[in-house]
């Protein structure tokens, strides 16, 4: 467990907006420390649980919303990084160690859903989103091959750091964004109008793009500048019903509205890595801090998706 607690006062305000997000009362509770590099956290509804990455650890963690026990999902696993659910609830990770996108089948086994591009491994794929069509966008930096600490030493067979589209009915898998260096967290805004990817690159200045999706949906166009960070990178981030950027940051969570403006931070006592919406009602941001999970009931819902019907023998949405 941590004994770590902060509230209301733990957090700045920016703009006046922020206050209708926050709870006054509400404490920033630290639920769980002992990890190495935690990342990835995703709210599994069906189990009551978040699942989060330790990368170095090589193990996927578990928190139990119904009795607060912390315990190891799996190890070693493939050094995880990002997590995301599909449409059918199964949970969809990217892994280090693996080089690949897999999924947690409903029989308990992790298959592969996509390895390569163009032939090519990929590097180690860091973040992933589903979008309500059922193609899976992912990020493919090199933090996994760069060194054995986060996955296994390798040289880039891609030789670039790219975000994919891959569609898993057809099996093909297309690069969507070719112009960031170090490609990161990714988000779709509620509409799916807007592709949100971060830029972790330390030869730049970390930031947020925003990138315009085709009419297809299937591809994007127009990228600009959406925030720049002056404490760390925006390395995963997750996107609320109204639009709002929930994003990790050196100094904590950053919380931006859709117009750019940064409206408040959470104050984090350790560099934020990662976010996602949980809880019975979605009010609660599980946050991922280097070595700690960390929790806090908000008044803002993640955007909601169609879920498919297991009922019905055709995939969701239109390929
Ligand atoms: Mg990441």
């Amino acid at each position: 467990g941590g004994a770590w607690e902060g509230r209301m006062s733990d957090c700045d305000t920016f703009d006046g907006r922020f206050g209708s997000l926050m709870r006054g009362s509400a404490a920033i509770e630290r639920l769980w420390t002992g990890g190495r590099w935690t990342e990835g956290p995703v709210y599994v509804p069906a189990a009551k649980a978040v699942i989060w990455s330790d990368i170095p650890e090589d193990r996927v963690m578990r928190y139990d919303e119904t009795s607060g026990a912390v315990s190891v999902f799996e190890h070693p696993c493939g050094y995880h990084n990002g997590h995301t659910l599909d449409a059918y609830g199964r949970v969809v990770a990217c892994e280090h160690g693996g080089r690949r996108i897999s999924r947690l089948g409903f029989d308990g086994r992790w298959e592969t859903i996509v390895d390569r591009f163009d032939g090519k491994r990929l590097n180690s794929p860091n973040d992933v989103a589903v979008k309500s069509d059922g193609s899976i966008w992912f990020t493919d930096p090199s933090y996994g091959i760069d060194s054995d600490y986060e996955g296994h030493t390798a040289k880039s067979e891609i030789g670039a750091c790219n975000v994919y589209r891959h569609n898993p009915q057809t099996g093909e898998t297309t690069a969507v964004v070719t112009s960031l260096d170090r490609p990161n967290g990714l988000a779709f805004s509620p509409d799916e109008r807007i592709l949100y990817v971060s830029n972790t690159s330390l030869s730049e200045t970390p930031a947020i793009h925003a990138f315009r999706v085709a009419e297809d949906g299937r591809t994007v166009g127009g990228g600009r500048v959406f925030a720049l960070s002056d404490n760390g990178v925006f390395d995963g981030f997750r996107i609320d019903r109204a639009g709002n950027i929930w994003t990790s940051s050196g100094d904590g969570v950053r919380v931006y509205a859709a117009d750019g403006t940064l409206l408040g931070r959470i104050n984090i006592p350790e560099s934020v890595s990662n976010l996602c919406f949980g809880g019975r009602k979605r009010n609660r941001l599980y946050i991922t801090a280097t070595s700690s999970l960390y929790a806090v009931y908000v008044h803002a819902n993640p955007a909601e998706r169609p879920m498919a019907s297991l009922g019905n023998a055709s995939q969701p949405g239109n390929w």
